[in-house]
């Protein structure tokens, strides 16, 4: 597979470690967000619209299981996987009682056939209760802790209304590997406000931080957004695809070579989409990515400077 060479890519450890095809399955667990519903008073990121990214599965009165069934179905039929993870994706998947959160997580994992979790949410919103829990989980199946920090500058996240910094982050990394359990953090690339450089320094954070996978979103413009105001207004321009080929790129080359990148754009809603079209086109983007980093002789790893100090929570299921 061309990402293969050129970085390292999730499916690849996925079979690595189970020997067969293991896919992601999206659930929507029906929670919400401390950023959305007023608890933290900022009114939700610029970018987020009601849907939080979720697939409104919870809205159709759709039970976990329920969810895991179909999509098994599905990705069995598309992709032959054998095996599956249960991907609590939509708004904040550690932001309710501890008691919800317990059966929803074990709710999962009585799926025949899946195989772990992977929970996406707020690193400003992860119990000691929580990872301990995970932890114990982590014992018997595979568990991921998700968190989106988006980019490393404090003033960015202030700006685009994230309600929390980057300290919460790292915190959260911390208690998280102290745990022995992977994360994979997130990061937006276009950002409103920042310069090339400055995503070139949230790389260089995230490869100098204990990190066990990343994705890179592209930041686009949806329906019914404070971002959709910015742009309809001229305040805010969306890079164009062969930009952010380009900064993908630089950005990729910065990372360790051992990070496993898990997504290197998104998958907009067509039907909520603003700004930018290409983004649709997501076989173009990854093409332009392969080929920028092929003209320019780049590699994930390629400019990566070791950080001489090591992680100091080395537990990680690697292959
Ligand atoms: S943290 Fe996630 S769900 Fe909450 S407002 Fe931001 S993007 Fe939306």
């Amino acid at each position: 597979m061309m990402s293969d060479a050129l970085y390292r890519d999730f499916n690849s450890y996925l079979r690595r470690l189970y020997g067969c095809r293991v896919q992601k399955i999206i659930v929507d667990a029906g929670l919400t967000c401390p950023n959305r519903d007023g608890t933290l008073g900022h009114g939700g990121c610029i970018y987020c619209n009601a849907r939080g990214s979720g697939s409104g599965a919870a809205l159709h009165s759709m039970s976990i299981t329920d969810q895991l069934a179909a999509g098994k179905s599905y990705l069995a039929r598309r992709y032959k996987a054998k095996k599956f993870l249960a991907y609590f994706q939509s708004f904040t998947n550690t932001y309710a009682p501890f008691a919800v959160l317990k059966e929803l997580y074990a709710e999962a994992l009585s799926v025949p056939d899946v195989v772990g979790l992977t929970i996406g949410t707020r690193p400003d919103c992860v119990s000691d209760e929580v990872l301990d829990h995970l932890h114990v989980i982590g014992k018997r199946h595979l568990v991921w802790l998700e968190y989106g920090l988006q980019s490393a500058h404090d003033k960015t996240l202030a700006l685009i209304n994230r309600g929390h910094n980057v300290e919460a982050f790292s915190n959260a990394v911390e208690r998280t590997r102290r745990r022995g359990i992977p994360v994979c953090a997130h990061v937006i690339l276009g950002l409103p406000g920042e310069s090339r450089e400055d995503m070139m320094e949230t790389a260089r954070f995230l490869a100098a931080t204990d990190l066990q996978a990343l994705k890179i979103h592209l930041l686009y413009v949806i329906r019914g957004t404070e971002l959709e105001t910015w742009f309809r207004a001229g305040k805010y321009e969306c890079l164009t695809r062969a930009d952010y080929a380009a900064t993908v790129s630089d950005f990729l080359a910065l990372l360790p070579p051992h990070l496993i990148i898990q997504r290197v754009t998104g998958d907009p809603h067509p039907k909520e989409l603003i700004s930018p079209f290409w983004a649709l086109e997501k076989q173009k983007t990854l093409h332009a990515i392969h080929e920028y980093m092929q003209t320019n002789g780049l590699f994930q790893g390629k400019n990566f400077i070791p950080c001489k100090r090591k992680p100091r929570h080395s537990t990680f299921i690697d292959t």
